[in-house]
């Protein structure tokens, strides 16, 4: 396959802190044009069985998705895995784990929210929780807007949500190693998602590339709704330097919140290996 294809392996539904449901998602990435998908919830697969059943109805080809939050150099950093065993016992336990202590750190939100005079922010977030074990802060930020503390999500992370306000509760999430291993074990492709986010010096991201390749990871998003033109032309360069191979996907939540729709991306450059090649017999 080449890389010219309308690949989508990035995007999140109710049960993590997507709106929709697989099935509602895979019929808009069909609608949109989408030929392979992949749905990757935040440190959950238990979407997955769904999202491939709900992708083979319309026709379109499916990788099975994950999306780790791992902490690196006390920042947390997220691994795309793709294509791995979804029944593998080792990644079933690990994400697991990982889903652990969420609910601790979100009832730990709600007292910081508290002390600045929003009241009610746990209970509140859990309204609009599909997945009782991944509350997130998105979540919390639905609750704020939906109750006029800001008017949009992004106005919440900013004062609220993001190190430093009020609402930010550190969390230990899953290790670099521990990730990339689930998902190589489980015979899939571990993918750093979206590199412009991370708030590294070039030292801390050299060391990030370094160590995931070291551990076993073979991919890089380079086409993401996170990325502006020029970001990726820059992890197009890194994934060179690198040797590793690049993916693409939008990171679609709502219809209301995210600004790139399912399938709506530029083509990943031609002179990159697409993840899916190093896939190919892992495409249902
Ligand atoms: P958590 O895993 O609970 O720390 O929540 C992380 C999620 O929050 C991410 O997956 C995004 O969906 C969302 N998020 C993070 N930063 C922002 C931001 N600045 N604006 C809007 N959403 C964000
Ligand atoms: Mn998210
Ligand atoms: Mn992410
Ligand atoms: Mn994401």
């Amino acid at each position: 396959m080449t890389s010219i294809l309308n690949a989508d392996l990035h995007c999140h539904s109710v049960v993590s802190d997507g709106t929709l449901t697989p099935e509602v998602l895979a019929a808009r990435a069909h609608a949109n044009g989408v030929e392979l998908w992949a749905l990757t919830d935040h440190d959950e697969i238990g979407g997955q069985a769904r999202a491939a059943a709900a992708a083979r109805a319309q026709g379109m080809k499916y990788l099975t998705g994950v999306e780790i939050s791992i902490t690196f150099a006390n920042q947390t950093v997220h691994i795309v895995g793709l294509g791995f065993d979804a029944t593998d016992s080792r990644i079933v336990e690990g994400l697991r784990q990982t889903r652990g202590g969420r609910g601790l750190r979100a009832q730990e939100m709600s007292e910081g929210l508290a002390a600045v005079g929003i009241r009610g922010a746990y209970e509140g977030a859990l309204q609009f929780v599909g997945n009782p074990e991944l509350i997130s802060r998105t979540h919390f930020a639905r609750f704020l807007v939906e109750s006029g503390v800001c008017k949009d999500t992004s106005e919440v992370f900013r004062k609220f949500l993001i190190e430093g306000k009020p609402g930010y509760v550190p969390h230990r999430w899953a290790s670099l190693r521990d990730a990339v291993t689930w998902i190589t074990q489980a015979g899939g492709v571990a993918v750093i998602a979206h590199p412009a986010r991370y708030k590294f010096s070039p030292n801390e991201e050299f060391a990030l590339f370094t160590e995931f390749k070291h551990h076993g990871g073979q991919a890089v998003e380079v086409v993401t709704g996170s990325h502006t033109a020029a970001e990726a032309v820059t992890y197009a360069d890194m994934a060179r330097e690198f040797g590793f191979a690049a993916s693409r996907g939008s990171d679609f939540h709502s219809p209301d919140e995210s600004h790139t729709d399912l399938g709506t991306l530029p083509y990943l450059p031609g002179e990159l290996t697409p993840v899916w090649e190093l896939l190919a017999d892992r495409i249902q």
